[in-house]
């Protein structure tokens, strides 16, 4: 296969498969939503945002199939929320999706002995039960509807797998995240489900925009690579794991890092 093939070969593969992207109205997530429109599905850009989602919805690139892209307000720590815009998603295109990138996150970071209990568990509710919540309304859906396939992708952080200063609930959310995905991954096989989780690393995104100077530098110096991620390079390796040329990966974890903390 020659290159310009290989090319062509990678953006038609998600042609006629629905897509959910949670926090796809910023950062990894509008990337994502971007990158699997661009290889031909239809994409439901979901977010709390509902702005941003429909500012990354006028940016992606028409499908192929014609059933169109669409945004939606959802708060994916809410099962209320979550459930609806499922149902709704099954309304417009008669189908639930086959495929799930679980994106939506937040941060807030203290020290351990100053956390506040509430910044704790908001972030757990939004990182983790909201992932949950992602992952089991359209598990259901999928399993009940009788879908041949699907590939559902949670988004953890290299953080849940070592831990970083200032994030215990964060850490904490991300390590939960990886457990969920890979109980899925063994649950769901059975229904041709696939479940993977990506760990990015230090991503260049509105998120990490908080963090100060000092600490990205610190942190960028440590990365094996020498830089920042892009939004765009999760992006990719979330095509990877949504398309058929990933059918035998299941519940795996990928790292998305620069080598950052490698071994
Ligand atoms: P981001 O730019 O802040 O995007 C996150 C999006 O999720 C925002 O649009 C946010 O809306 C939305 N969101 C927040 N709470 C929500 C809720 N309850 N329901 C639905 N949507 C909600 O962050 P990002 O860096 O792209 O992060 C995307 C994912 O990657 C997150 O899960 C994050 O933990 C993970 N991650 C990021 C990095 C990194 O270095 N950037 C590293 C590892 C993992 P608001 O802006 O209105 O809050």
């Amino acid at each position: 296969m020659t290159a310009t093939s290989t090319v062509m070969a990678a953006s038609a593969r998600l042609v006629s498969r629905l897509a959910l992207v949670t926090g796809g109205g910023s950062g990894i997530g509008r990337a994502v939503c971007r990158r699997l429109a661009a290889e031909g599905a239809s994409v439901v850009v979901a977010d709390v945002n509902q702005e941003a989602a429909n500012e990354t919805l006028h940016g992606l690139s028409r499908d192929r199939r014609g059933q169109g892209h669409m945004a939606a307000g959802v708060d994916v720590a809410s099962r209320h929320s979550v459930r609806s815009l499922v149902t709704g998603i099954q309304c417009r295109y008669f189908q639930p999706p086959s495929v799930c990138v679980s994106a939506a996150g937040i941060t807030q970071d203290a020290f351990l002995v100053r956390m506040e209990e509430e910044h704790f568990d908001k972030v757990i509710q939004v990182n983790l039960k909201g992932s949950f919540l992602v992952v089991q309304a359209v598990a259901e859906a999928l399993v009940i509807c009788g879908a041949p396939k699907g590939s559902i992708i949670t988004v953890g952080s290299i953080v849940g797998k070592v831990g970083n200063i200032g994030q215990a609930n964060y850490a904490s959310s991300k390590a939960g995240v990886q457990g969920l995905t890979r109980a899925a991954a063994k649950e769901l096989s059975r229904f041709g489900i696939r479940c993977n989780c990506v760990l990015p690393g230090f991503i260049s995104t509105p998120m990490t925009e908080k963090v100060p100077e000092k600490v990205i530098g610190k942190m960028t110096s440590l990365v094996p690579v020498g830089r920042m991620g892009e939004p765009a390079e999760v992006a990719d390796v979330c095509a990877f794991l949504a398309s058929d040329d990933s059918a035998y990966i299941t519940g795996a974890s990928v790292e998305v890092t620069g080598g950052l903390f490698i071994g």
